[in-house]
């Protein structure tokens, strides 16, 4: 983890909140139960039901930096479940059935954050509202709609999705000028941070400690010692007898089995302050996902229910030259001191420009704008999905992690899940889609027989 990092907007929104450098006990504790590595939405959603199924039991969370300021407390705030974009992809690399559970808990998962925001009255600036995908040429819609019949002939639900194929209405519902087609069902967006802050707060009611600016360093067993293993911090050495990797893009530094397996990699937002033409009755009122040709994208939140900002996030062309740059400075895998990248930004300008009617000939005031980007690091799965289970030949050692990119759509039930699992429960009883479990067999086979990953080409969601 390298350190300059930047801020994204959840976190310049915080700056005073004592949570952000919260340590539960001055003194990091000498022993625990469980260690959770990792304080962003999924740490943070295992400490909860970690606490709800084992209510005897002590929980640390071990923060490295500030509390959620990973890749939850830098995201592009969308909790959009896949409902058909990527079925034809994990179709061919996990068959149909497999494919269709992946969009249903999707569904499942927003459902769940959404549920409990309201249930809680959390105050995250949660929107739900129509997303709109809107593919920008004729190849790409076309690929749209192949993936999109796909999907329906081998079942899947599509009777919450509002398609218009016609071109001209597309532009009247997207209000993009070359939009081709749209597919609208419903996702949400939201401030990340204040909802995992929410989450931490309740358990921190609790008996739960969290320290933050503590990283662990390793995670060493000890046979016959009086706990299973020792996790060596920073901040000295705790024992416990459960450990869970909540540490997404970074688990590999902990556990390098886990190298080439889940692969750190910068991403950028930008954040852009619409012009006086598209703002007030004239501001966007939906998220979307804008098709590219490449399976390029940009994710698009506009935070309808709070300042107006608009997020631009996604794998857009932009992006993929910041990856190139990457592949060839490997040691920037887990720098998220990126900011203000011209080379990303353009792109989003040019974008805005092309298809915001009008947008380009507004004089920006002061304010108004592409007025910051910032990085973070997410956490690439070598097959696109994520891992959650007991890793094998490690008893006690647990993982939810490698969320590629699209986490907020998996880990309202992808943690709870995790929990169940350290509780006994069978994996068929957890509802998640068999291929995020972590096998023996699934890890030998993405490390190929030469014992290199094979990493697949699953795009990155971040954002979607
Ligand atoms: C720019 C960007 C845009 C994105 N946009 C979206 C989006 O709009 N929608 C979506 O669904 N997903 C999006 N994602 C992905 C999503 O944010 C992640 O999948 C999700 O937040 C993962 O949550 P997590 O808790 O598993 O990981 P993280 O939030 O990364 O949490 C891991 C935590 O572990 C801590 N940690 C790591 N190593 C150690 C250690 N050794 N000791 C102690 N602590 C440690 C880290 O500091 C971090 O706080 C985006 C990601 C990025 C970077």
């Amino acid at each position: 983890m390298q350190g300059g990092q930047s801020l994204s907007y959840w976190l310049q929104q915080v700056r005073c909140d004592p949570l952000l450098d919260h340590r539960t006990t001055p003194d990091l504790p000498k022993e625990a139960d469980t260690v959770i590595i990792g304080s962003g939405i999924t740490g943070t959603l295992v400490a909860k039901h970690h606490l709800q199924a084992f209510p005897s039991k002590s929980v640390l969370v071990l923060e490295a930096r500030e509390f959620c300021s990973g890749a939850t407390g830098r995201n592009a705030g969308h909790c959009k479940p896949d409902q058909w974009r990527h079925y034809t992809k994990f179709e061919k690399a996990f068959g149909a059935e497999q494919a269709v559970k992946i969009m249903q808990n999707e569904k499942a998962t927003w459902e769940a954050l959404v549920g409990y925001v309201r249930a809680n009255n959390v105050d995250c600036d949660l929107w739900v509202g129509d997303t709109i995908d809107v593919p920008l040429d004729d190849e790409v819609a076309k690929i749209a709609e192949d993936v999109f019949e796909n999907y329906k002939n081998a079942g899947g639900k599509v009777d919450h999705i509002k398609v218009t194929k016609d071109p001209a209405e597309a532009v009247k519902i997207s209000r993009f000028k070359n939009a081709k087609a749209c597919y609208a069902w419903s996702a949400s967006t939201l401030q990340p941070w204040k909802l995992t802050a929410h989450i931490m707060r309740e358990n921190l009611k609790q008996d739960i400690n969290l320290q933050t600016y503590t990283a662990a360093e390793s995670v060493e067993e000890t046979p016959s010692g009086p706990r299973k293993f020792i996790v060596h911090t920073n901040r000295g050495d705790i024992t416990c007898d459960t450990v869970v990797y909540a540490s997404n893009a970074y688990t590999s530094a902990i556990d390098p089995s886990f190298k080439g397996i889940i692969t750190p990699k910068p991403h950028m937002c930008n954040k852009v302050i619409p012009p006086r033409s598209w703002s007030g009755s004239k501001a966007l009122r939906n998220s979307y996902g804008v098709l590219l040709p490449n399976g390029a994208l940009f994710s698009i939140n506009p935070r309808c229910t709070a300042d107006g900002a608009v997020m631009f996030g996604g794998s857009n062309t932009g992006q993929k030259a910041l990856d190139e740059w990457v592949e060839k400075h490997p040691e920037h895998g887990t720098n998220d001191g990126f900011a203000s990248l011209e080379s990303v930004t353009k792109h989003v300008r040019a974008f805005v420009e092309e298809e915001f009617e009008g947008w380009k000939d507004t004089e920006l005031g002061p304010g108004e704008g592409f007025e910051y980007s910032w990085s973070g690091i997410i956490g690439l799965s070598a097959d696109g999905v994520p891992f959650i289970g007991e890793i094998p030949g490690k008893p006690g050692q647990w993982i939810c992690a490698g969320h590629h990119g699209h986490g907020m759509a998996r880990t309202f039930t992808a943690a709870p899940g995790l929990v169940k699992l350290m509780n006994g429960e069978p994996w068929s009883a957890i509802g998640l889609p068999d291929v995020y479990q972590l096998t023996a067999e699934r890890l030998k086979r993405l490390k190929g027989s030469d014992g290199a990953p094979k990493l697949m080409t699953m795009k990155a969601g971040a954002g979607l």
